[in-house]
């Protein structure tokens, strides 16, 4: 199937391919093992050479290393791989997770860019990643794409130690594949991909949730048909990938054909219609149902007071459940219905839930009262009873200023005001005095987790 693969992408590539996208260079910036890095460069150590891993020792040996650096890589040990899983034999640095110094480093490689091109031409993408549309410095500068990558490079690692991996390619997919498949892969920590080497360099990359947007969910699905790359993808009847993934469709067929339109200057001219808000956690343990359901709780509360701050309702809720992995399990530790785990580029993601369940909310509304009950009738609509629970999400869809939000006949408007003032006084309160100043009984409960939470970011030690 391979060569008739590529055959079909190189017709189809120049009907589709607009001719613009080719003149613009594009360049997707990481920072390697950022964590790992930030840990050791501290420590006075190489980051490239010292093993390092960066996990919360208080969490046991089954949390997972938040970063790894590249020498421990280079041992054969995986990248987000649990404590447990390093070889006893291996000597390494322990060093403990500190979110808000990470942001702080972060912030200032940000600063580091904004000396070399403008903060319009700069899409941050993460933490430790983000595109910079490079076309119209490289005149400016008199430069090469890749002279211009390695001045970059050189002005973080100068100023902070830090070695940075850098994607080159004519449209923002380009650069994040140049990235993410070859830059990563090569000891000048730069790759390249343009149109015409898109289908020798990523085509027949496996596995092929490396790529972009491809999660665990879709290489499932295209596995039912034979296809396990992208030049797999780009051979197949685009009627059927329409009915197989909806609109989406597009993007994949685009991306398979190495072709992605957006740009750096839309993302940024992009207002959301609608927004969601989202929450999720891994719990410390096995959870059971009554349990759990404290911790909805807790969360829900936490992302309805989130809503009010930005004075903002929601049109639904949604809940995700994943329950703990159960004795007869796979090879990769997990068993879901029928669920197989995928080792990408991006972290195993293995699927050991039911999937989101959301449900429409009658009225638009940012009332506790309306909401935490919605969360509670889904939760109890959607979860099992017998089985362990270690990961709960929680969501807001549709959300819009509060103007929109929408009463119904038995709504007691004076009640729901008295609701917002209580919630607005709390949101005072915990501004000035920290989260955990005032908090609901259930949180001091054994197994609740809002209190230690909320001293955290991102639901790491910050
Ligand atoms: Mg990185």
């Amino acid at each position: 199937m391979g060569s008739t693969a590529s055959a079909h992408i190189t017709k189809l590539m120049p009907k589709d391919c607009s001719s613009a996208n080719e003149n613009r260079c594009y360049i997707c910036i990481d920072l390697k093992s950022f964590y790992a890095s930030v840990e050791a460069v501290d420590r006075g150590l190489d980051p490239m050479t010292v093993n390092l891993a960066v996990a919360d020792p208080d969490r046991g040996k089954t949390t997972i290393c938040l970063a790894i650096t590249p020498a421990m890589k280079q041992l054969g040990i995986r990248n987000r791989c649990r404590v447990y899983e390093i070889p006893d034999n291996v000597q390494y640095v322990k060093a403990k997770p500190r979110m808000r110094h990470y942001m702080e480093v972060s912030a200032h490689i940000y600063g580091i860019y904004l000396r070399y091109v403008c903060k319009e031409d700069i899409h941050v993408y993460s933490i430790d990643e983000c595109f910079i549309d490079i076309t119209s410095y490289l005149g400016l500068y008199h430069q090469t794409a890749i002279e211009f990558s390695n001045m970059l490079r050189q002005a973080v690692f100068d100023d902070t130690g830090i070695c940075a991996t850098v994607g080159i390619g004519t449209n923002l997919f380009l650069a994040k594949v140049a990235l993410d498949i070859t830059a990563k892969h090569t000891k000048e920590h730069i790759g390249y991909v343009d149109q015409k080497t898109f289908v020798a360099k990523v085509g027949k990359h496996r596995p092929i949730t490396d790529i972009w947007n491809v999660g665990p969910g879709i290489a499932e699905r295209l596995s039912h048909y034979g296809v396990f790359d992208l030049c797999g993808v780009a051979a197949m009847d685009e009627d059927v990938l329409y009915r197989e993934f909806g609109s989406n469709a597009r993007y994949l067929i685009d991306h398979a054909h190495g072709i992605e339109p957006c740009t750096i200057a839309q993302i940024q001219a992009y207002k959301p219609k609608a927004q969601s808000l989202c929450s999720g956690q891994i719990l410390p343990s096995d959870y059971t149902y009554d349990e759990a359901l404290v911790v909805l709780k807790e969360m829900a509360d936490a992302l309805i007071l989130d809503l009010v701050d930005r004075h903002a309702v929601a049109g639904s809720v949604s809940i995700s459940i994943g329950y703990a992995r159960q004795p007869g399990a796979d090879s990769a530790g997990y068993n879901g219905s029928g669920a197989s785990a995928y080792q990408g580029e991006h972290g195993t993601r293995p699927r050991t839930h039911r999937g989101n369940v959301t449900r429409k909310l009658p009225e638009r509304t940012h009332s506790r009262s309306r909401l935490l009950p919605a969360f509670e009738t889904l939760f109890a609509q959607t979860t099992s009873h017998d089985r362990p629970i270690r990961r709960l999400s929680i969501g807001f869809g549709s959300i819009l200023p509060e103007e929109f939000a929408e009463d119904n006949l038995f709504t007691d408007v004076q009640a729901e005001n008295d609701e917002q003032h209580l919630q607005q006084a709390i949101l005072a309160v915990r501004g000035k005095f920290g989260k955990n100043a005032l908090l609901h009984g259930r949180s001091l409960t054994e197994k609740a987790t809002a209190r230690e939470r909320n001293c955290q970011i991102g639901g790491h030690r910050a």
